[in-house]
């Protein structure tokens, strides 16, 4: 149902493609494995799976196993699916039937992990997480003491990756980044000949340090910022809604629910049809602005569930009708723009994008061989 929907999202899987390639050139010789936890931030985790591995991407990351359990059928047997918050207790058993790796985040999915392993008479890849000062998953430096008098507990887990994640990687001089790093490669140690893993977008963007075997992006290759301005990554996503309805009204005028605005002139309003329902943020309530004809158009009053008004006095005419589109998201606003209009970051903006818009996926070229890497 291409009508009649909250507006038009279009998502660039060209552009995805090319930010996948340009990450790869930044971390070379690591390789660049592709978190579309989320389904995929929201942009339609099979469509930009299936591009990324048609650029060469072997390595995929989700959050839960539910995910990896969807995304299997549609990828080769030659990818991997890695499943970041590991093993919820009683999900073994169909972690492998699914043939997905769990990034084991603690003793008990090591154990867990192992138990299976011994079951089925036959080792299970499995990813350790270590935590290098986010406190959020991974081992502990008690856990990893644990392991080195009892490395036995990892008999029958086929290691594929130690990794750990960075805290503070959007903000490359944060002096906290070095510190992860430096723990991490001690720790790693412990695990002689394992491939590592530690950049998120922002780690794999930052010039001068090592990346590891495989780096873990996300938001870049959606086209976010991996950190501030200027932002070398290609914009991946564009939406527009729709003119509904124009009006005319007079000074002292107050719109939308608690009157929260007051027109100060007569003013021309257009009510637009997307709303808090469509993942556009309430926060922007009298504060962000949507682009009509390339004219900046202010937000006035809440953003409604379905609906927002925008200020549109200063829009000439002739552009002016229902049906018209509006631009929320293009070439005069980011992701990034939208994000810190709303207090957020564009994680979320993606995230939330709803489900009510007629998606269009522009195809990626078809690919061809890289020279460079075969010769
Ligand atoms: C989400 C996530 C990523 C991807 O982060 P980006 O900043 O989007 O590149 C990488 N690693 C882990 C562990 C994550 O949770």
């Amino acid at each position: 149902m291409q009508h009649g929907t909250a507006g038009r999202l279009r998502i660039d899987l060209g552009a995805l493609v090319a930010n996948y390639r340009l990450i790869a050139q930044q971390v070379a010789p690591a390789s660049v494995a592709g978190v579309v936890k989320a389904d995929a931030y929201g942009l339609g985790a099979v469509p930009v799976s299936t591009s990324l591995y048609a650029a060469g991407c072997r390595h995929f990351f989700v959050a839960h196993l539910c995910e990896a359990a969807t995304l299997q059928p549609h990828l080769p047997s030659d990818a991997t699916l890695y499943v970041l918050n590991g093993l919820y207790p009683g999900t073994e058993a169909d972690c492998a039937a699914i043939g997905a790796v769990p990034i084991l985040n603690s003793l008990e999915q090591i154990d867990g992990w192992a138990a299976l392993a011994r079951t089925l008479h036959r080792a299970l890849p499995g990813v350790i997480q270590v935590d290098s000062g986010m406190a959020r998953l991974g081992l502990t430096a008690d856990d990893l003491a644990t392991l080195r008098v009892s490395p036995e507990r990892l008999a029958g887990i086929d290691l594929l990756l130690v990794m750990t994640h960075l805290a503070c990687a959007d903000d490359p001089d944060d002096g906290f980044n070095v510190q992860q790093r430096t723990t991490f490669n001690a720790i790693a140690h412990q695990f002689p000949g394992v491939p590592r893993s530690i950049d998120n977008s922002g780690g794999a963007m930052t010039a001068g340090v090592g990346h590891g075997d495989i780096v873990r992006a996300g938001i870049a290759l959606y086209g976010g910022a991996p950190h501030g301005q200027p932002n070398p990554m290609q914009p991946v996503v564009a939406l527009d809604a729709t003119i509904v309805q124009l009006r005319t009204v007079d000074a002292g005028a107050g719109v939308g629910y608690g009157l929260t605005h007051r027109f100060d002139r007569p003013s021309r309003v257009a009510t637009v049809s997307v709303g808090y329902a469509d993942g556009w943020p309430r926060h922007l309530s009298n504060r962000g602005s949507a682009y009509i004809a390339g004219v900046r158009v202010p937000i006035v009053g809440r953003v409604s569930m379905d609906s927002m008004a925008l200020d549109v006095t200063d829009v000439p005419d002739a552009v002016l009708r229902a049906g018209a589109p509006v631009e929320l998201i293009g070439p005069h606003q980011t992701i990034d723009d939208v994000a810190a209009q709303a207090g957020t970051i564009s994680y979320e903006i993606l995230t939330r994008l709803g489900h009510r818009y007629a998606r269009t996926y522009l195809p990626a070229p078809v690919a061809t061989p890289d020279r460079s890497i075969m010769a």
